[in-house]
């Protein structure tokens, strides 16, 4: 028991309560959560590039230091060797997230107020947790049946050209036969295969998340099925196994990590590839339109009763949607693509009918790998961003196509021409007084998330 003189002590000292926020880090596959974390993490230890961050810009953080996170079963952000990635001699992207990960920052910061000359440091705890955004589709099979996911599922691939040799394999198979595991197993395999060719051609809607970033589940038999068409299928058939492991995966996969993850998260950090999108044309744009829409549901208080019951009115106060990458882009064309992810967002609520969260959104890019540059083009000023490509390590100076005035056309279906999207190297990461900032925004996507409880 805490004895009350023990209590006073702590609240002078200021450590009665360490208060605890959880904030969520998501977004698919590419999309930048790795590097994203690890450069927030760099620049809240360091803080010398973080004016943005109010706390920081008054000199009230005095301390930022990484601690053992709370939950011993999770992996943990392996922080060090990303960092060591970008920082080396020959600095080069990080490994992109393929499952979920942890790590604690404590921040100790001096309070503000009547209270600042009173009270020492108090220390806030901030628990990332990085996670697939692709598991998040995954709340939508929660309420299909194995029966309704798969009649929409084989609809949608009808129309799409990566899914024919699934499609030929499955046409090949009997659901009404007697299961045989091997069958089974090159089914789902070419149902995965599926997914990735998907995945590459730019789709977003790529449930179930698991198949993609299967993590220590993979080849396991709740991976091991496929959608198949409708039918009466006797017990031990393919498909009623098939249907077994779909409610299998639903409710020993998908629910347990809304309920020991998801529900417990704080605050939210969806990343977005906005100009990748763009550049693999309309359909891909509306695609990820639907699948923000889709993402942000997840979000929405009674979105489903087993959201409503495993919430219990507890809900995310924060969601930040960050279109990364901006570096990308040459500085005068930032406030266009703002405007698109908020456009976006904005819609994605629209559809969800989504209400309870604060909502922002930012064009970032939380390392930047380019400088800018201003080229006389035939009396025409190009401005352009200048990086090493990653593709053959060379220098080179990239005009990418003008992103449009208003979004509205860009969300209505209409393309961009021939909008590029490049691949840079990292820039190495300094944070030495005197160098350019290393992130564009990265401070006001902190600010955003955690500066009114600093
Ligand atoms: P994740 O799959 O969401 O973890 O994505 P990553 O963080 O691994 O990022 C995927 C790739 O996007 C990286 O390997 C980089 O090529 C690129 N990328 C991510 N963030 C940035 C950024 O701030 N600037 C630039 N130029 N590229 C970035």
């Amino acid at each position: 028991m805490v004895r009350s003189a023990d209590r006073l002590g702590d609240l002078v000292t200021g450590r009665a309560f360490e208060p605890v926020l959880r904030i969520g880090v998501t977004g698919l596959a590419r999309a930048g959560k790795t590097v994203f974390i690890t450069s927030l993490i760099a620049n809240l230890i360091d803080r010398g590039r973080m004016s943005g961050l109010a706390a920081a810009q008054e000199g009230r953080i005095v301390a930022a230091y990484l601690q053992p996170q709370p939950d011993d079963t999770v992996p943990r952000f392996d922080y060090e060797s990303h960092i060591a990635a970008l920082t080396g001699a020959n600095p080069h992207w990080p490994e992109s997230t393929r499952t979920i990960s942890e790590l604690r920052l404590s921040l100790k910061v001096r309070p503000t107020g009547l209270l600042a000359g009173l009270q020492g440091p108090r220390t806030l705890h901030l628990d990332i947790v990085d996670y697939p955004g692709e598991w998040l589709l995954d709340l939508g099979l929660l309420e299909k049946s194995f029966a309704d996911w798969s009649a929409a599922t084989l609809k949608k691939l009808q129309t799409r050209p990566e899914a024919t040799a699934f499609l030929a394999q499955l046409r090949a198979e009997d659901p009404d036969a007697k299961l045989e595991e091997p069958r089974a197993q090159a089914l789902a395999a070419a149902f995965t295969d599926y997914l990735h060719e998907a995945r590459r051609a730019g789709w977003s809607d790529l449930a179930p998340g698991r198949f993609l970033l299967p993590g220590e589940l993979a080849g396991s038999p709740v991976l091991t099925f496929a959608p198949l068409p409708p039918t009466q299928a006797p017990r031990g058939s393919l498909s009623r196994e098939m249907e077994r492991r779909f409610e299998a995966y639903k409710a020993q996969v998908v629910q347990p990590f809304f309920r020991d993850h998801f529900a417990r998260i704080d605050r939210q950090v969806v990343l977005v590839d906005v100009l990748g999108t763009l550049h693999r044309g309309p359909e891909a744009v509306a695609d990820m339109r639907a699948t923000l829409a889709e993402t942000l549901s997840a979000f929405r208080p009674g979105r489903t009763a087993f959201l409503t019951r495993l919430l219990g009115g507890r809900r995310v106060e924060k969601i930040l949607f960050a279109a990364t990458k901006a570096d990308h882009l040459h500085h005068s064309q930032h406030a266009r693509l703002t405007h698109l992810i908020e456009a976006l967002v904005k819609q994605a609520s629209e559809r969800a009918r989504f209400a309870g969260a604060e909502t922002g959104a930012l064009a970032i890019a939380a390392l930047r790998a380019t400088t800018e540059e201003e080229r006389d083009h035939g009396g025409e000023v190009l401005k352009m961003v200048r990086g090493r490509l990653l593709k053959d390590d060379k220098q080179a100076a990239f005009y990418p196509g003008d992103l449009p005035e208003d979004p509205s056309h860009v969300l209505a279906g209409e393309g961009l021409g021939d909008f590029q999207a490049m691949a840079f190297a990292p820039a190495p990461m300094t944070l030495r007084p005197g160098d350019g900032p290393p992130h564009i925004r990265l401070d006001r996507a902190a600010q955003f998330l955690i500066g009114d409880r600093l």
